[in-house]
Order: C-alpha cells, then structure tokens, then sequence
C-alpha cells in the first residue's frame, strides 16, 4: 500500500532522532499525515540484533491502521496460549491469547525483531522518506529562539526542525538528557541472554508461549513457527558483571540443567554469535517528556522492563497518538506535546510499575516466596486476567467495548 499523504499543507519539518521500532513507526505515521520526515540513525544499517517481539493487539491496531498487518503477519506466528510452569514442568496455569485478541479485536504476532524492522524500513521507504545511517547525535543545544539544534558527532549542526522527536532508547538517551537532565537508566537487578533458535524439523506442535518459572531464574520461549522461537533465559544478578560470550552456553546450560524439554536443545541449538546478555535496566517514570521543541518518545520516554511485553508496543502506540495530535493541532507544538504526555504517562507508568512488580516476584531468590507465587499462579483465574490485560492495554485506544 503506498503512504497517503493526507495532510498535503502541512510542511512542519520534523526531525526523529533514532531508527529502532518507535523511531520508524513515528516517521511512518507522520509522513502519512504529510509532515516533513527526517530520521537519523547512528548505526550504518538497520539492526539485526535482538531477538524477538510479540506485538499484542494494541500494537497491531496500529500497525493495521498504518497498512501494515498484513506484512507483519506474513512473518509471525499468532500464539494461542501463554503457559506457565515451574522449573520442574509442574502447570502453573494458561493464559488464553486467542481470546485476549478475540476481546481486543486484533491479532497477537510473535515475530523476531529484525523482521519487524525490515517491514517497518521497507515501509518508510515506499513513503518516500530513507534513514540516515551513521549519523550519531552527540547533544542538543537550545538557543532563545526556541528552536533546539542537533549536534551531531561529525560537527554538523542542524538549526532547520520544527520539531525534534528524541527516540533514541533507554541507555543513553540525547533528547532524554536534553528534555530532563537525568537520562540514567536503572539496573533492576536480573539478566536476561536472549536468542533465536530454528530446529531442523518440526518441534513446536502448537504456537504458544511457554513460561518457566524457578527461584531467581526464568526461561520463556515464544514460537514464530513449528521450527522456530526466539527465547530469553533470565536469573537474578544483584551487580552489573562482564559479557563474555565464550561463558554465556556453560553458563546457561549449568543455570538451566535439568529444566524442562526442550530448554536444553534450544541452549544447545543457538548459534553462540546469535546469543545475546543483556543487563536489564529501565527507566523511573518522570513526568517532563518535551521541552521547547523537542519530544522523547518510546524507551527514552518510558522503558518498561521486558517483563511487561510492552516495550515496543508502546512505542508503536505513541507513533499513532503523536501523528494524529499533531494533525489536529492548532499551531501550538506545546499544547501537542502537553496532551501526549498527559495521555501516555499514566499507562505507560502502569506498565513500567507492573513489570517491576513482577519481575520482583520472578527473580527473588527466596524459594518459599517462590512456592507461593507458583500456588498463587495455580490458583489465578486466567479469564479474569484476560479481561484486565484487554481493558489495560486498549486504554487509549478505540478498541475495547
Ligand atoms: C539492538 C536492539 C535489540 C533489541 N532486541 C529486543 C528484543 O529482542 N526483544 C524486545 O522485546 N526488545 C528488544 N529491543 C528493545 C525494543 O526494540 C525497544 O524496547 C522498543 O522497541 C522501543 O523502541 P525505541 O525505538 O524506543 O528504542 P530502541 O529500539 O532502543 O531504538 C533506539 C535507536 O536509537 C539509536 N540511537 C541511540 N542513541 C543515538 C544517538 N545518539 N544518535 C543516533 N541514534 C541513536 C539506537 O541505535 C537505536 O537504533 C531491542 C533494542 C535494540 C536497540
């Protein structure tokens, strides 16, 4: 589907710092609505790293509303259930996606990163606007007329936004430091190995999420298809140690060692290049998210931990509120960013304040407190959680009677 532009009068000249999820889907959307689209990038090319993403029916709305669902679902999987167990396989309770999406009246896609990516660049391109690679902003520097310039590393500075977006992710944020001084993410005490795994035969007989759950460990692992998953192996981790690759098998095969099938395969089966050790941080929620002409968006606005699964869904969904705000303004970029921030704080504090809790109750290291979180989780009416997830995560948006 090519890019309508529907706003053809409009020329504010904006300019988005950062090409991950939020920063192409925003240009994405305000190109369609027929600003002028700038986005700059600090890597050469589009990132293949990361592992995966599932775009629950808030994100896919968007993506829906962009023309884009289709692409995305060519590539994903549409998982049916989440399960959870404890590390000796015991069933902690299922929860039903089918009828989450049912609820919210759109899908939920299991895809990896990269492919996400690629769908969202190929997009951007067909709306005639190209990334610029390596470009690295290294500061923003306000000056009395309001108008904020881009320093980049090169020692160019660009005086021409109108607009500056800053969605430059979660750890070391330019527009984030610009707009509120602190950009310092928050070590939240775990680490997470994440990776892709593709078997040589058929090993996922049904697209669901398995979620498995000891004292201070984790391991998930989401299907995309019968061959392939991408899944992350999490434990407790109190300080920030070293990433060496050559240690990170060993140590997921001693973490994990007699854990459930096919934990082990998939350790055993990922490419070492293809497995990554992050330490896992976010943000405190702050309220101050612009500042004269420039607007942090997604993880520079608000990171959740991974926990939350919302991470890029909430960037999808700032995309969408941002261009329709800006195509309703009444010529004060002030009162846009006021009412983005005054309709995106609440749920995206919820989220990062949701994750945190149940990242707590996932990677404590006390094995009563486990045990009762695992009786707890038997015990839970998944229908009920259903409902609460369906109506949190469509706050906002026009999908859930
Ligand atoms: C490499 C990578 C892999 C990831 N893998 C996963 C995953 O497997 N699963 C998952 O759920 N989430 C993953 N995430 C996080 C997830 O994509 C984000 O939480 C979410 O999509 C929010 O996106 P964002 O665009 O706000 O931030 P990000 O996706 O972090 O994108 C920020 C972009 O800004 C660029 N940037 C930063 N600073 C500058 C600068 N000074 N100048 C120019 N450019 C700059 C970065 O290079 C990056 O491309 C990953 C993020 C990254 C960057």
């Amino acid at each position: 589907m090519l890019c309508v532009k529907i706003v053809s009068e409009s020329k504010l000249k904006i300019k988005i710092l950062g090409a991950g999820v939020g920063g192409l889907i925003t240009a994405i959307a305000l190109k369609e609505k027929g600003f002028d689209v700038d986005i700059y990038e600090r890597n050469m090319q589009r990132s293949d790293i990361g592992a995966g993403i599932v775009c629950w029916p808030n994100a896919s709305f968007v993506l829906k509303e962009l023309g884009m669902l289709e692409d995305v679902a060519l590539l994903s999987g549409m998982p049916v259930k989440m399960r959870r167990f404890s590390s000796k396989g015991i069933d902690l309770g299922s929860l039903n996606i089918s009828q989450l999406d049912k609820k919210m009246g759109n899908p939920s896609l299991s895809i990896l990163r990269k492919d996400l990516m690629a769908v969202l660049e190929s997009r951007l391109i067909e709306c005639g606007v190209e990334v610029q690679y390596g470009k690295t902003i290294e500061k923003l520097v306000s000056s009395e007329s309001g108008l904020t310039s881009i320093h980049f590393e090169n020692g160019v500075v660009d005086n021409s936004a109108d607009i500056i977006i800053g969605a430059d992710g979660r750890m070391a944020s330019v527009a984030r430091k610009f707009v509120n001084g602190n950009n310092k993410p928050v070590y939240q005490g775990f680490i997470n190995w994440i990776g892709i795994y593709e078997a040589s035969a058929p090993i996922f007989s049904n697209i669901e999420v398995s979620d498995y759950w000891g004292v201070g460990e984790r391991f998930g692992i989401v299907p995309i298809s019968s061959t392939k998953a991408y899944w992350a192996g999490g434990v407790a981790a109190p300080k920030i140690g070293e990433k060496n690759p050559l240690e990170y098998k060993p140590d997921l095969l001693a973490l994990f060692k007699d854990w459930p099938t096919p934990i082990e395969t998939i350790i055993r089966e990922t490419p070492l290049e293809g497995i990554n050790k992050i330490y896992v941080h976010d943000h405190n929620p702050i309220e101050t998210w612009h500042r004269d002409n420039v607007l942090v968006i997604g993880d520079a606005a608000h990171a959740p931990l991974p926990t939350s699964g919302q991470g890029a869904c909430q960037a999808i969904e700032d995309a969408w509120h941002l261009a329709k705000l800006l195509e309703n303004n009444d010529g004060s970029i002030e009162s846009v960013f006021q009412n983005f921030t005054k309709n995106r704080f609440p749920k995206t504090t919820s989220i990062t304040m949701g994750a945190r809790q149940f990242a707590s109750s996932l990677f404590h290291t006390d094995e009563n407190e486990s045990e009762i979180r695992n009786e707890n989780s038997k015990n839970t009416d998944y229908g009920l959680v259903v409902n609460g997830m369906a109506k949190g995560w469509s706050s906002g948006l026009p999908i859930y009677a």
